[in-house]
């Protein structure tokens, strides 16, 4: 813990992963845990883990990287995964920076300074958990929890070099997380490395009477599954993943990773999923829809901020909202709220679930022949800060790759495959069935 806090103090002036500390509470349970050192076989006993701001945490600030929750200092309860986490005797360092409200994949729209890559600071970390891909990549924390919608681990995982993991939608219990598209969103673990990454979703999965959606499963002991083993495992490699769009180096990253496969005696065919090209339009209307009902609760008077000088209660709704958004969220709002108005709703909000379940049902066609999905996580590697700020259409194409997976509610890990020639990282992207996060940690172990 102490030498988290080290490492903060030497990079976060430049990394600017995390937005508050939790320093004071965080040595004295340090060395509480350091008397009871033997005698304890917590899984995560005494280890520092970062937290990504959109989970809630019981008397720390959680602003979801929003003004509107700039003053929410003191919550009242701990996300379920937080409980989990202080059940195995990690210790919560601090809360990490993040796209307002996740929304975004650069971390440019965090409300206050995005974080960067700490593999080159030019370059942006991923988003929308850039801070907990930023955080373990700079060596702040070995483990953070992260949340992803359409991307939101894997994609700064890849741009950042770790592991990161999307499990199966209803696998971890989402009670406390701050809601942006509740039918996508999903809490994972990000690591230096894959067994880590199984131990971390060991510790957080699991049933929640507090979550209706967490799965009512047993949570196989992941850890175990990591037998190097990948022997006659089949891999489907979607053409639509290798397609235009996709760097040169991104390609050729993947290329070598499915010859590892085969030298390591695994086989691999080129599959379809041919629904993807809707992936983009669909996740959009969908996930802006749920967030326009998911934040209507942000309204001056229950939470964060609230505009001064209000004279009606209806201007004070207005003015809070107005100053308390960024552009980014107001602009997911208003897309949202159309989609769902009465005239609209047919055509585009359930003209859009019915392409979802097309989307579904291509994955479950490749997978009653094939194991595991492999393909990249991103088309490029990290981009320059400051290089699709004001083009939001280039910026959601970032997440073509990641959407459909969501989508599907099927899990999806990135895991490190290489390094493009300016020296960034490159995401292998290893997706599995429903609530088979097993094989998908098997295959990505064997390669790493
Ligand atoms: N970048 C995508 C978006 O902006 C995904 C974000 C996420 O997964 N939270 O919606």
């Amino acid at each position: 813990v102490e030498e988290s806090y080290k490492r903060i103090d030497e990079v976060d002036g430049e990394v600017k992963a995390f937005l508050t500390l939790n320093k004071e509470q965080a040595m004295e349970q340090a060395s509480q845990y350091d008397e009871e050192r033997g005698s304890d076989d917590a899984t995560l006993f005494g280890l520092p883990i970062g937290v990504k701001d959109n989970i809630v945490t019981k008397g720390l600030r959680t602003t979801a990287g929003s003004q509107i929750l700039d003053n929410f200092n003191d919550p009242l309860y701990n996300a379920t995964v937080v409980n989990k986490l202080n059940d195995a005797k990690s210790i919560t360092i601090g809360k990490l920076n993040m796209d307002e409200f996740a929304m975004g994949s650069s971390n440019e729209n965090s409300s206050y300074e995005g974080s960067r890559n700490p593999w080159n600071t030019d370059y942006v970390p991923g988003g929308s958990s850039g801070g907990s891909a930023a955080a373990v990549a700079a060596g702040e924390v070995p483990y953070s929890l992260g949340s992803d919608t359409g991307g939101s681990i894997r994609q700064p995982a890849a741009y950042c070099g770790v592991v990161g993991l999307k499990p199966t939608y209803g696998r971890v219990s989402r009670f406390g997380l701050i809601a942006f598209a509740s039918s996508l969103d999903q809490i994972g673990p990000i690591t230096r490395n894959v067994e880590d990454n199984a131990f971390l979703l060991e510790t957080i999965a699991g049933h929640d009477h507090m979550d209706s959606t967490s799965a009512n499963l047993e949570v196989p002991k992941y850890s175990e599954s990591l037998t190097g083993d990948v022997k006659g495992m089949k891999i489907g490699v979607p053409k639509e993943y290798l397609g235009e769009g996709v760097a040169p180096e991104v390609k050729e990253a993947v290329q070598a990773a499915l010859k590892k496969y085969e030298e390591l005696g695994a086989t691999w065919e080129e599959v379809s999923l041919p629904h993807s090209k809707y992936a983009l339009s669909t996740y959009y209307l969908i996930s802006s829809s749920e967030a326009s009902a998911n934040l209507a609760r942000f309204d001056g008077v229950r939470y964060g901020k609230r505009a001064e000088d209000a004279e009606t209660m209806l201007d004070m709704f207005k003015r809070s909202r107005a100053e308390g958004f960024g552009d980014e969220v107001k602009r997911r709002i208003m897309l949202g709220t159309f989609a769902l108005s009465s005239g609209y709703y047919d055509a585009y909000y359930k003209k859009a679930q019915q392409v979802r379940t097309l989307i579904k049902n291509d994955f479950e066609k490749v997978f009653a022949d094939y194991d595991v999905i492999i393909g990249p996580t991103t088309p490029t590697p990290a981009f320059k800060v400051g290089d699709k700020v004001d083009d939001p259409m280039t910026m959601y194409a970032n997440d073509i790759l990641t959407i459909p997976v969501n989508l599907a509610g099927v899990p999806g890990i990135s895991v490190p495959c290489g390094f493009s020639e300016a020296g960034l990282p490159i995401g292998l992207q290893i997706i599995g069935k429903h609530f088979d996060e097993a094989t998908v940690y098997r295959a990505a172990h064997a390669f790493e």
